[in-house]
C-alpha cells in the first residue's frame, strides 16, 4: 500500500510517499513560494536531489507538478497515480468536532471553512490542498489528520479560559492543543521502547523546536498541553513569546500605538529566543553565542529551560507522578546540553540523566539517557507526523 503525505502552508507544500509494507519514504519534497514564484526540491533516498525553480500560481500548479515527478521516468518512483492508495492531510485545527482523522468530504471541508476565524494561517492553504488533491485524484481516498485532536479528550477545566464563559460559548475561544500528532506519535514510541503498554504509562512529552510545546500523557491520553487558542501559548520559541501577563499587550499597544496586527506580529515573530538574545531565532546560533559569553543568548537559554521545568514540574502535579519523560524534535532531540540544564534538579520527582548517554546521544536513533538509579525513563524519540499521519491514513484504505 502507497499513502501520500501532504502538508500545505500558506506557500508550500511538503509531500512524502510512503509504502507502508516497511514504513520506507520513497520520496518526499517541498513546494516552496507558491504565489510568488516557486522551486521544488524533490528527494529519493539513494538518489540525487531534483531542484528547480518553476512558476507555481497556486497550490494546484505545486500538486500537478509533485505527481508529475513521483511518475516521471526520470525522477518518478512509482509508475502511475492509481499506485496512491490515499492522500493523508496534515491538518493543523479541527476546532471541536474532529477529534480523530476522518475522511474528507465535502462536509469536511465545509466545517474547517466555518472554523478559518480561529485558525486563519493554517486553514486556507489545508483547505486550498485538500481541493486540489480531491480535484486532481478524484478516486483517491483523502484523510484529513489534525493536530488539535489528540487533546479532544482534555477535560473542560483544562480547556476552559477563565474569561468570561461567553467568549467560549460564541466564539469558541479556548485552548485546543497542537502538535498532537507528534506527541501522539512519541509517546506510542516511547511505550514501544520501554516494553510497556501505553495504557499503564503516565508521560511527559516534550517537543522542542522551533514551535514548541510539552503533553502530559496519562495511559495514552492527552490530559494538558502547553499551547492553548493558538500555538503561541507556552514556553518561548524561536520567535514567538509564549506565555507572558496578559496585560503586557494592551500596555505595549498604547505605548507604541500599536494596531492588533503589529502586536500580533512582536509576539509572533520578533520575541522569544531572538527577541531576548537579539542574535537569532535559530537555537544553534543562540547557544553557540551564549557559550562564547553573550549574556543576553545565555538568558534567552536561561528563559526557555526555566519555562520548560515549570512545565515539567506542573504536568507531574497534574498526573500525580511520571513513568516517562521524552524530548522530540530539533532542540529537544539535538541539544544535549539544553536537556541536561533540564533534567538538572529534578531527582525529587525522579528524574536523573546519565550525562555521557545523554552528550553522546546517536541523532535520528531512540535512545534511554536515564541513570541507571532513575525512577523515571528519560527518552530522546525522533518525531515522525508524516509517518504518524500516513499509519492513520492507511485505516481508511
Ligand atoms: P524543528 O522546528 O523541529 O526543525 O527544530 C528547529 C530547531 O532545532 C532550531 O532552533 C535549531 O537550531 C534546533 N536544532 C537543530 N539541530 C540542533 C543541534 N544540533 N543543536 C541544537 N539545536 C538544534
Amino acid at each position: 500500500m502507497k499513502i501520500l503525505v501532504i502538508n500545505a502552508g500558506s506557500s508550500s507544500l511538503k509531500y512524502q510517499l510512503f509504502d507502508m509494507e516497511n514504513g520506507d519514504v520513497l520520496a518526499k519534497g517541498n513546494c516552496e513560494r507558491i504565489g510568488s514564484g516557486g522551486t521544488i526540491t524533490h528527494k529519493r533516498p539513494g538518489k540525487e536531489n531534483y531542484y528547480a525553480e518553476v512558476d507555481l500560481p497556486s497550490h494546484d500548479d505545486a500538486l500537478v507538478l509533485v505527481l508529475d515527478l513521483l511518475v516521471s521516468e526520470e525522477y518518478g518512483v512509482i509508475g502511475s497515480i492509481d499506485e496512491i492508495d490515499a492522500v493523508g492531510h496534515r491538518i493543523a485545527h479541527g476546532g471541536e468536532k474532529y477529534k480523530q482523522s476522518t475522511p474528507i468530504d465535502d462536509d469536511v471541508i465545509a466545517y474547517l471553512e466555518t472554523i478559518v476565524p480561529i485558525n486563519p494561517l493554517h486553514g486556507p492553504p489545508a483547505i486550498k490542498g485538500m481541493k486540489a488533491c480531491r480535484r486532481l485524484m478524484p478516486k483517491t481516498p483523502q484523510v484529513g489528520v489534525f493536530d488539535t485532536s489528540f487533546y479532544s479528550n482534555m477535560e473542560d477545566f483544562r480547556t476552559i479560559y477563565p474569561i468570561p464563559y461567553e467568549y467560549y460559548t460564541d466564539y469558541k475561544i479556548r485552548r485546543y492543543g497542537f502538535h498532537g500528532t507528534s506527541h501522539r506519535y512519541v509517546s506510542a514510541k516511547a511505550a514501544e521502547v520501554l516494553g510497556k503498554p501505553i495504557e499503564e504509562l503516565k508521560i511527559i512529552t516534550c517537543h522542542l523546536g522551533n514551535g514548541s510545546s510539552i503533553t502530559a500523557v496519562n495511559g495514552g491520553v492527552a490530559i494538558d498541553t502547553s499551547m492553548g487558542f493558538t500555538p503561541q501559548e507556552g514556553v518561548p520559541m524561536g520567535t514567538r513569546s509564549g506565555s507572558i501577563d496578559p496585560t503586557v499587550i494592551p500596555y505595549i499597544m498604547k505605548l507604541k500605538n500599536f494596531t492588533p496586527e503589529q502586536i500580533e506580529d512582536l509576539l509572533n515573530r520578533e520575541s522569544g529566543l531572538l527577541g531576548v538574545s537579539g542574535v537569532s531565532n535559530d537555537n544553534r546560533n543562540v547557544a553557540k553565542a551564549a557559550a562564547e559569553g553573550n549574556y543576553r543568548a545565555g538568558l534567552a537559554i536561561k528563559i526557555l529551560v526555566n519555562s520548560i521545568k515549570k512545565l515539567i514540574g506542573s504536568y507531574v502535579a497534574e498526573l500525580n507522578g511520571i513513568d516517562a519523560l521524552v524530548f522530540t524534535a530539533g532542540i529537544g532531540e539535538n541539544d544535549s546540553s539544553l536537556r541536561s540544564n533540564v533534567c538538572a534538579g529534578m531527582d525529587f520527582f525522579g528524574i536523573k540523566i546519565d550525562e555521557d548517554a545523554n552528550s553522546n546521544a546517536p541523532s535520528g536513533k531512540n535512545v534511554n539517557i536515564s541513570a541507571k538509579d532513575a525512577l523515571v525513563q528519560t527518552l530522546v524519540i525522533p518525531t515522525d507526523e508524516e509517518y504518524m499521519i500516513a499509519l492513520d491514513t492507511a485505516k481508511f484504505c
